[in-house]
């Protein structure tokens, strides 16, 4: 990479013009950054490496200076230094020795969209900063809408652009989603005759109703923006009741209608059941049909958080994993998952286009009742315009290529669990129902107690320990990524049982590097092994 110029530096005032105004001068120095940043992607969009082996606790980088500069440092000097110290740092997402989370590499045109999108800075918190933007988000919520519903025509041409209808939301991630869905049906269920929260507040919405608290209700695997979610809307950690799963940790229905009843008789009121549809640790899905009805019947909101898992739905292979999800009331789908949107790309879909007026709000100044605007029932106000990632995904890859992409990573998570189901040195744990798998290494000495079934606690904890250090020491390595979680509540394993976790999402991983990262840890194990008792 040629070095960049590093230009003497200008007065303030001449400074500030290269900045904002449009000239020959501004033009040749974006140029350049554009060129150096070109050139920096090259080197490492699919890189193999994942980061340096230079660990977290040793990175001085920017800390070295103390307070805000007091003059200005030349764009290409920040740049080039950026790229010299922060850069190779970082997590190259794009690796395709990187399975091990749920980000991963992303197709070429969003690159050159997000130039675009900063170029134009839109503010879709209302029509006079957007206008356009906001029709286009629109439709692009309408397009996920029908996925999700498969409602008519003549239900997207009347709601589709109608200010007064929502039929999502566009939010920063999934967090954002579970909270505004959460809110929406608290809302929803303590609206009475006598009461409305958004006017009296909860405790007194409560009272007013009877109940002695909300609660919400899902299985041990709700992801915990859940929790999140709960703290804010004031239901608290003793609000969120989880139920034990069963082998391929799916909620336990019966255990689920048992609490449903216990809640009835101790007079809490249950504000909504969370529907998970890919769970955060093993990629689950939980019977969303039967969640459904019983959700129904007893007149309780359905949330189903399809962060991970909702874009199934554009997988003709696959959709059907998700039946049932046409009937919740609210659904959380993360863009900047296996949508491969960039970072900051939420979605949050409405079965009801007139539910998210249980969460309304008017400003005067900025907000005026009956306008187009979309920050009028969003938790978020100022935000960009990311439905165009969104909307762009939609055309540029489509059902088609989503498809493909979702059904390959599939079928290389089946072939590695096939692989990992005949190793001698390695426990698959539990079937991978889509594209997540759960493993772990057993050392030589502990592996005829595993294939017997006669593993003391003790033996299991020192196992659990083992695969910690293992994660660790890969982690740490820099070549290669495989996460680890501890899996508890689910009927048939330990409670609490430490396994390493892999994502099969990117499209760039292919199965001789998943062979490479196994005989990678079976590498570090052997030599961990000999000092470990
Ligand atoms: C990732 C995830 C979330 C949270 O989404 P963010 O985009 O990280 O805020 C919630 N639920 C599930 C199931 C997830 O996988």
């Amino acid at each position: 990479m040629e070095p960049l110029y590093i230009q003497p530096l200008l007065e303030i005032r001449e400074y500030l013009r290269l900045a904002f105004e449009p000239s020959a001068d501004q033009h040749a120095v974006e140029e350049r950054l554009d060129r150096y940043i070109t050139e920096v992607i090259e080197g490492l969009y699919g890189a193999p490496r994942v980061t340096t082996d230079t660990a977290l606790g040793r990175l001085s980088l920017l800390q070295q200076e103390e307070a805000v500069p007091g003059s200005v440092l030349h764009p290409e000097a920040y740049m080039s230094r950026l790229i010299r110290e922060v850069v190779p740092h970082s997590i190259n997402t794009s690796s395709p020795n990187f399975i091990g989370h749920m980000t991963s590499a992303l197709p070429m045109f969003f690159r050159p969209l997000s130039r675009l999108l900063t170029a134009l800075n839109q503010n879709v918190v209302k029509v006079e900063t957007s206008k356009s933007f906001t029709v286009l988000e629109r439709q692009a919520l309408a397009f996920m809408h029908h996925q999700v519903y498969g409602c008519n025509e003549s239900f997207y041409a009347e709601h589709g652009q109608h200010p007064e209808s929502t039929l999502g939301m566009m939010t920063s991630g999934g967090t954002v989603s579970n909270l505004t869905a959460l809110w929406i049906a608290r809302n929803a269920a303590l609206l009475s005759p006598e009461t409305d929260v958004k006017r009296d507040g909860y405790a007194l919405a409560l009272h007013k109703n009877g109940y002695r608290r909300g609660v919400i209700l899902g299985s041990s695997l709700m992801h915990y923006s859940i929790d999140k979610a709960a703290d804010i809307l004031g239901l608290g950690s003793d609000g969120v009741i989880r139920i034990g799963c069963d082998s391929r940790g799916r909620i336990d229905l019966s255990k689920l209608a048992k609490e449903i009843a216990a809640c009835r008789e101790r007079g809490d009121r249950v504000l909504a059941i969370v529907g998970i549809a890919g769970t955060t640790e093993s990629g689950a899905i939980d019977p969303l049909q039967e969640l459904a009805r019983m959700a129904r019947a007893e007149r309780i909101h359905f949330h189903v958080d399809a962060a991970w898992g909702g874009p199934l739905l554009l997988s003709d292979a696959h959709a059907h994993k998700l039946r049932g999800i046409e009937w919740a009331d609210t659904v959380t789908i993360d863009g900047h998952k296996q949508m491969y949107l960039p970072m900051g790309t939420g979605l949050l879909l409405l079965k009801d286009p007139l539910a998210a007026a249980l969460i309304e709000k008017k400003a005067q100044y900025i907000i005026r009742g009956g306008s187009a605007d979309l920050g009028r029932r969003s938790l978020e106000g100022s935000r960009p315009a990311m439905s165009v990632f969104l909307h762009a995904g939609l055309h540029l890859l489509g059902r088609e290529g989503y498809g493909y992409l979702l059904d390959e990573g599939i079928r290389k998570t089946r072939w590695m669990a096939d692989l990992l189901a005949g190793h001698h040195a390695f426990e698959l744990i539990g079937e991978p129902e889509i594209n997540i798998l759960t493993y772990r290494y057993i050392p030589a000495a502990l592996r005829e107690a595993v294939r017997n079934g006669t593993l003391t606690p003790e033996e299991h904890n020192r196992i659990n320990r083992f695969n910690e250090r293992l994660q660790e020491v890969q982690g740490r390595q820099g070549e290669s990524f495989v996460s680890r979680t501890t899996l508890s509540g689910i009927e048939g394993l330990p409670e609490s049982i430490v396994v390493l976790r892999v994502i099969l999402a990117n499209p760039l991983t292919t199965e001789e590097h998943i062979k490479n990262i196994l005989d990678l840890q079976q590498t570090i194990a052997e030599e961990l092994e000999l000092s470990f008792s």
